[in-house]
């Protein structure tokens, strides 16, 4: 019996049924059927094409959704992302072909937050250096300086920004913060002194970025923010990589201007093999996974299935199906 296309999920990532059980059972529990991709790699343009006249909702990883796919899936009525960035989405295509289109900010947000928490720790103390000596047979000492004490700057006072200040608020640290539309109420709440940029660069023995990627954020971190960075300081970023001028930030390693940098995320990723950064003493790369938790995916799985079965069989469905 073939599926009805107007009760049938594709779940497009390729770790959907690891990750998200959760959003899944309750897909199958409201009457829906879920096609799974069956590979472990994105579906390709022309995979897509061929599920899409047999869908009505469709959960979206990292594929490209562009005006000839939307166009080709008649009964589409929601496209929902598995996640925030939405740049893989024809918006206007979507609209046009009365598709809904959502997402889930915020779902991945604490995952991050405690990920640069530890990145903090990480990139301070050689925690990184010291696993890799003792898993190579030799026993290094290294040496460097608590978290508590310092003067943690959170760059973008945001959702993941705060959350990085409640996670350390344990850790008797100074916290201080910039942004260029401050919420001075949750900073109060929060124990956090909000602060001009220029204090927040020169202030901070660990500076940790939070603000989005925009056209007037690329390379937010240049020469001229490293240089007037606190000497032996460490840069910590979570959040996007050209948010940072990589090259400025190799020569501010090198010259030892800072101490340390903690990177989750690259101007290109992945990061190219033969990168500095992938081998620069003092600095901690990991491969953007801060949004990477079994309870993100669990968190974002569960409210992508609550808007889909919204999508696909609420009041606003069988409206859509009348009219
Ligand atoms: P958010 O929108 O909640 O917060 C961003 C903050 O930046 C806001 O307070 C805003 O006022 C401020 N801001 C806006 N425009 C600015 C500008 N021009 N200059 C400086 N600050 C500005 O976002 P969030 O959810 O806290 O995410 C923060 C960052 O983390 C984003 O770059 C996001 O892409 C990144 N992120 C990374 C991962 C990951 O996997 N590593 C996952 C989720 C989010």
């Amino acid at each position: 019996m073939t599926a009805d296309p107007a009760r049938t999920v594709l779940a497009a990532p390729a770790d959907y049924a690891r990750l998200c059980a959760p959003g899944q059972r309750m897909l199958t529990d409201a009457g829906l059927s879920v096609t799974l991709n069956p590979h472990d790699r994105p579906l390709t343009p022309e995979e897509l094409l061929e599920l899409a006249p047999r869908i009505s909702a469709a959960v979206v990883g990292v594929e490209r959704w562009d005006a000839e796919l939307i166009a080709a899936a008649p009964h589409l009525r929601i496209l929902a992302k598995q996640g925030v960035g939405l740049d893989n989405i024809d918006l206007d295509a979507a609209a046009r072909h009365g598709v809904e289109v959502v997402n889930v900010p915020g779902g991945n947000a604490n995952a991050v937050a405690e990920f640069a928490v530890g990145l903090m720790i990480a990139a301070m103390r050689g925690l990184v250096t010291s696993a890799e000596s003792v898993r190579a047979g030799q026993w290094s000492r290294i040496t460097g300086p608590e978290l508590s004490g310092a003067t943690v700057g959170i760059a973008g006072f945001g959702t993941i920004g705060r959350l990085v200040a409640r996670r350390l608020s344990g850790f008797d640290v100074r916290l201080i913060a910039w942004d260029p539309y401050p919420d001075e109420e949750a900073a109060r709440a929060l124990g956090v002194e909000l602060v001009s940029l220029d204090a927040l660069v020169s202030g901070a023995d660990v500076l940790s970025l939070h603000v989005p990627l925009l056209p007037e954020t690329r390379h937010f971190v240049n020469a001229d923010l490293l240089a007037r960075m606190k000497p032996g300081s460490y840069l910590v970023n979570t959040a996007r990589g050209g948010l940072v001028d990589e090259d400025a930030l190799v020569d501010a390693l090198s010259s030892g201007r800072l101490r340390g940098a903690a990177l989750d995320v690259f101007a290109a990723e992945p990061l190219p093999v033969d990168h500095p950064l992938r081998t620069l003493p003092g600095v901690v790369a990991t491969g953007h996974v801060g949004a990477e938790s079994h309870e993100a995916y669990a968190a974002i799985s569960v409210a992508n299935a609550t808007s889909i079965i919204a999508a696909l069989t609420g009041p606003a469905a069988s409206r859509k199906e009348l009219s």
